[in-house]
């Protein structure tokens, strides 16, 4: 395949825009070769200003799980759009796609909209300090929940519970109320609470863990954290920016038990627009201004196109449930297609599929947490996504990424994937 114009444009777009891109994953840091400018979209796949085609198992990051360009959608911005883009002013449609939310998950009755992942969580953070009364947190090491100040934090020295910045820029002062457990691990959690003096706000979490790899929490993990939580009066946060009508149709708590406190949502709810959400019971948000005292505000929040796109995707989501068991069996279909192809030339790799999430690790063992996940073999790794990049498939370029089936991923598609699988790893083992 011919990379010429987006090499050129890459050059271009360096000159004015840092690192030429603008979130830091796009660059193809972690892999080789430069990253495909896109031209358009076209159901299941995506096509680059040089002409090339590729399946595209990226989706926008996750968004996008009816596909580019889907009729329904489309028609529906259109005609929001014909409308006028923003009003700053309440709309019916705000109140239309909260309804869908607040029909299909039973921890939230009111939710509030926001224009990102990072804002949603951001906001969530804040109401559950404002909740409590207290400052410090907890996060897991490997997930991600935005960029916000608070949760740019990696382990410090040695042992220590209370975080410090992984970003220069970010107050160490902020990040000392930000404590840090190992996923999967009960004790770590207990150990913080001892260490916090049960001093904790909230305990926020991605109970399918989508950015460090596709990594799930066992079930007894959540429960034990739900316990934790309501022992020391600590909110439970489930960030489902991702798994939100991606693992299930209710995300995580479509297949978990365990019911959080306190939800995020992001990606799909906006099918490709920028939105992001949080919501919780009646008696949380009533924290929230201008109901309560806890700050939140936004310009652009609720815009009505972006609503309307996300109102259109989620009653096609819920119309058709089954959905789901397509997604997963296609995803499954994918993952054991490359594990043959990896294990046909003796290259160990470890899978998981949630419904259309899915997720592969060059890697001889199964992956709990972040310190496992951090054990694949990123060199086989990058040559795998340039190999199979060159073959027309867009996989992530990161092998901390989660991978995307959406509505119009079909069979055939997964099947050529699959075929390009052994190729490459023919060439690269
Ligand atoms: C993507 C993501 C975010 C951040 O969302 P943005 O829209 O990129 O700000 C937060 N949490 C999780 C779990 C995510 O996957």
């Amino acid at each position: 395949m011919a990379y010429d114009k987006s090499i050129e444009a890459f050059d271009e777009a360096y000159k004015v825009i840092p690192g030429g891109v603008d979130s830091p994953v796009r660059a193809f840091s972690g892999v080789e070769g430069t990253p495909p400018f896109i031209s358009h979209g076209e159901a299941g796949y995506l096509f680059d200003i040089d002409g090339n085609k590729y399946i595209d198992y990226v989706q926008s990051w996750g968004p996008l799980i009816f596909g580019h360009c889907d009729a329904d959608i489309e028609a529906s911005v259109i005609e929001a759009v014909k409308r006028g883009l923003s009003f700053g002013a309440p709309t019916t449609v705000e109140t239309d796609l909260a309804n869908e939310i607040v029909g299909l998950f039973e921890s939230i009755d009111k939710v509030r909209f926001v224009s990102s992942g990072t804002e949603a969580v951001m906001s969530a953070i804040r109401l559950a300090r404002g909740v409590t009364g207290r400052d410090n947190i907890l996060k897991f090491t490997g997930c991600y929940h935005g960029h916000s100040d608070s949760l740019l934090v990696q382990a410090g020295s040695g042992l220590a519970t209370f975080g410090t910045p992984s970003s220069p820029g970010v107050p160490a002062d902020l990040t000392k109320h930000t404590l840090l457990a190992t996923y999967n691990d009960l004790a770590s959690v207990k150990k913080c609470f001892k260490d916090a003096r049960g001093n904790i706000a909230c305990v926020i979490i991605e109970p399918i863990a989508g950015n460090m790899g596709l990594v799930p929490a066992d079930e007894t993990f959540l429960e034990g954290l739900r316990d934790l939580c309501d022992e020391y009066g600590a909110l439970l946060i489930f960030d489902e920016v991702m798994s939100g009508f991606r693992a299930s149709l209710k995300g995580a708590q479509g297949i978990s038990t365990v019911k959080p406190d306190m939800v995020t949502l992001g990606k799909v709810i906006g099918a490709g627009m920028p939105v992001g959400a949080f919501g919780a019971n009646a008696e949380i948000m009533a924290h929230l201004s201008p109901e309560g005292p806890v700050y939140q505000a936004g310009t652009l929040s609720g815009n009505p196109v972006a609503m309307a796109a996300g109102l259109t995707s989620l009653k096609k989501l819920k119309a058709n449930p089954s959905m789901y068991v397509a997604f997963s069996t296609k995803a499954k279909k994918l993952v054991d297609g490359f594990a043959k192809a990896a294990a046909a030339v003796n290259v160990p790799m470890v899978t998981e599929v949630r419904g259309s999430m899915f997720g592969f690790f060059f890697s001889n063992k199964p992956v709990k947490n972040f310190a496992d996940a951090c054990e694949n073999d990123t060199k086989m790794f990058a040559k795998f996504h340039k190999g199979m990049l060159d073959r027309g498939i867009y996989l992530a370029c990161s092998s901390y990424e989660t991978g995307f089936i959406c509505a119009v991923t079909t069979d055939e598609m997964i099947e050529q994937s699959i075929k390009a699988a052994y190729e490459v790893m023919a060439e690269i083992a």
